[in-house]
């Protein structure tokens, strides 16, 4: 049986702490950062060379069964970006390109938005999604740190609603 005293107020009857509850609720959503996704799926970043052959970029993508690698120069330096977009784009738009004498910067994004540890999450889903891209490196100064994807992205946040869910009933039921 749920007491008087735990029962929430939700409704008209109070619409002040309603709307502070959930005023709270947004305010905790997203708290976690770059760093947040980073620490629990690893640091490793898959790259390729600015030289390398698109046969060679689907065959390290495919290995790795990711959708994206960073290029990166001689001195390690993120020069590029590519993605299963850029392949299905190149090869839908060149069809009768050799994979084999095609480079990984032909075919690569240049102008790479990246995020650092400390960028909110909530901030990478915005530039996701004014970007119209699904994949972000992090870096930390020179060094690449890692990389997020949409899909890490979604599953923090179900992680999250998962929490919020539990808390949520564990205050109705007391
Ligand atoms: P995606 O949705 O990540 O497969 O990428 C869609 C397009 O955006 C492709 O041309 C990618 O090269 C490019 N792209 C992906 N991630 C980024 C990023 N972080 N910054 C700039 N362009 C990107």
């Amino acid at each position: 049986m749920v007491s008087k005293k735990t029962t929430p107020h939700f409704g008209h009857e109070n619409p002040h702490t309603h709307s502070q509850s959930v005023e709270a609720a947004v305010v905790n959503a997203y708290k976690g950062t770059a760093g947040t996704i980073l620490a629990d799926k690893g640091h490793e970043v898959v790259s390729v060379r600015p030289v390398d052959s698109i046969r060679h970029v689907v065959r390290v993508m495919y290995d790795h069964k990711i959708g994206s690698v960073v290029v990166k120069d001689q001195n390690g330096h993120l020069v590029g970006m590519l993605t299963e977009r850029d392949l299905v784009m190149g090869f839908a738009t060149h069809p009768d390109e050799d994979p084999d004498n095609t480079r990984a910067d032909q075919l690569m994004t240049k102008e790479v938005v990246t995020a650092t540890s400390e960028t909110p999450i909530l901030e990478i889903l915005h530039k996701m999604s004014e970007g119209r891209f699904r994949h972000m490196p992090v870096v930390d100064g020179e060094h690449i740190a890692g990389m997020i994807s949409i899909g890490d992205v979604v599953k923090f946040r179900l992680r999250e609603l998962e929490y919020e869910a539990l808390k949520l009933k564990q205050m109705i039921v007391g």
